[in-house]
């Protein structure tokens, strides 16, 4: 481990996000198989990590009340009604656009769902994330979302905006926009936060 992702964890932990670190993401299933009881109800944010690690398909497989977001043919109608029930949810899985050494979250939304459901609702909030999103602050993390996380996402879902052409913030007027909401989790209520720290570059 390096010295800033030691501090990062124990600044994490002091901040009530129970962390557990792995060393790569071979085990996550089975440390999510005994964070997430049967017959939960589970919701997802919107997340490359998770989607890379395969989580949509684990969470299928479970006997879980998963309230799937990505389901084939879904309308705009019951996407909303999903986002609202997640409030409800017992567990939420998402990951995160940065974690500050002062062991902050940060996260940008477009729609404002995955962040709000991180703020309240859920009694249980996991976070996924690779240790590439480890920044030194909040103004590192604020530059992490403007150049990596925001125009990668765009590109990735063939948003309209000028940073999915150009990969460069613009701050712009956007209908589009996928950064709306820019928002910073100091220390959460405690036993609500877990956060998964892989050691390997995860998702942007
Ligand atoms: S403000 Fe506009 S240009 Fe900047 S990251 Fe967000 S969507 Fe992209």
């Amino acid at each position: 481990m390096n010295i800033n992702i030691e501090q990062t964890i124990k600044n994490l932990e002091n901040n009530n996000i129970r962390c557990i670190f792995l060393n790569d993401s071979k085990n996550i299933f089975k440390v999510i198989d005994n964070l997430i009881n049967d017959k939960s109800i589970v919701g997802i944010g919107g997340s490359k990590t998770l989607m890379d690690l395969g989580f949509v398909e684990y969470l299928r497989n479970r006997d879980l009340d998963f309230l799937d977001r990505y389901k084939e043919n879904i309308d705009a109608l019951e996407l909303k009604q999903i986002f609202r029930k997640s409030f409800f949810a017992d567990y939420y899985l998402t990951s995160s656009n940065a974690i500050t050494e002062a062991g902050e979250l940060f996260n940008i939304d477009g729609r404002g769902n995955r962040v709000a459901a991180m703020l309240y609702g859920p009694d249980q909030v996991i976070i996924v994330a690779g240790v590439n999103k480890i920044v030194k602050d909040v103004f590192e993390a604020l530059e992490r979302t403007k150049k990596i996380a925001a125009p990668l996402n765009a590109v990735r879902l063939n948003i309209k905006t000028p940073c999915a052409k150009t990969l460069a913030c613009v701050d712009c007027k956007s209908d589009d926009r996928i950064c709306r909401d820019y928002v910073l989790i100091k220390k959460p209520q405690k036993g609500r936060f877990t956060l998964i720290l892989i050691n390997e570059n995860l998702g942007y």
